[in-house]
């Protein structure tokens, strides 16, 4: 666990069609993390692929696959104090139903099928998804707060 623990955070296609893209990032800047790279992408079904790979054979996994590329997806890294198993926490759990409330899927939606937003589940993946998503590379630059939310 370090303070530059990076994870990799995603607005999924109904995240963004529901204009919730604001209110997540708000969630992340208000915990403390620092954003160190963002964009607005159309995905592909291969490049998507390649994120989902682990699930691959799933029964699920055509039907997820159609979902993630239906629109563009906000994809971020976010930079902080146990990022991975607190940008996890923030989600909530898989199925938004047994997510709690206060949680983002625990407050804004239902469907495991269509549960806005995806965040890394282990270091690991975390810098795979980074290295993925983000080929050109994270912004680094020094935060002015920094000394105001880690010792
Ligand atoms: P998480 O996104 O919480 O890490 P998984 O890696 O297990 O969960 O699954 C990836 C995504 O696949 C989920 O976020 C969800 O969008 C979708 N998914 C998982 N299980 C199901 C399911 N039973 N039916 C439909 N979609 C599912």
């Amino acid at each position: 666990m370090s303070v530059n623990e990076r994870t990799y955070i995603m607005i999924k296609p109904d995240g963004v069609q529901r204009n919730l893209v604001g209110k997540i990032i708000a969630r992340f800047e208000e915990r403390g993390f620092k954003l160190i790279a963002l964009k607005l992408v159309q995905s592909t079904e291969e490049h998507l692929e390649k994120h989902y790979a682990d699930l691959k054979g799933k029964a699920f996994f055509p039907g997820l696959i159609k979902y993630m590329a239906s629109g563009p997806v906000v994809a971020m890294v976010w930079q902080g104090l146990d990022a991975v198993k607190t940008g996890r926490v923030m989600l909530g759990a898989t199925n938004p139903l047994q997510s709690p409330v206060g949680s983002i899927r625990g407050d804004f939606c239902l469907a495991v099928g269509r549960n806005i937003c995806h965040g890394s589940d282990s270091v690991e993946s975390a810098e795979k998804e980074i290295a993925l998503w983000f080929p050109e590379g994270v912004v680094q630059y020094t935060s002015a707060l920094e000394q105001w939310i880690f010792e």
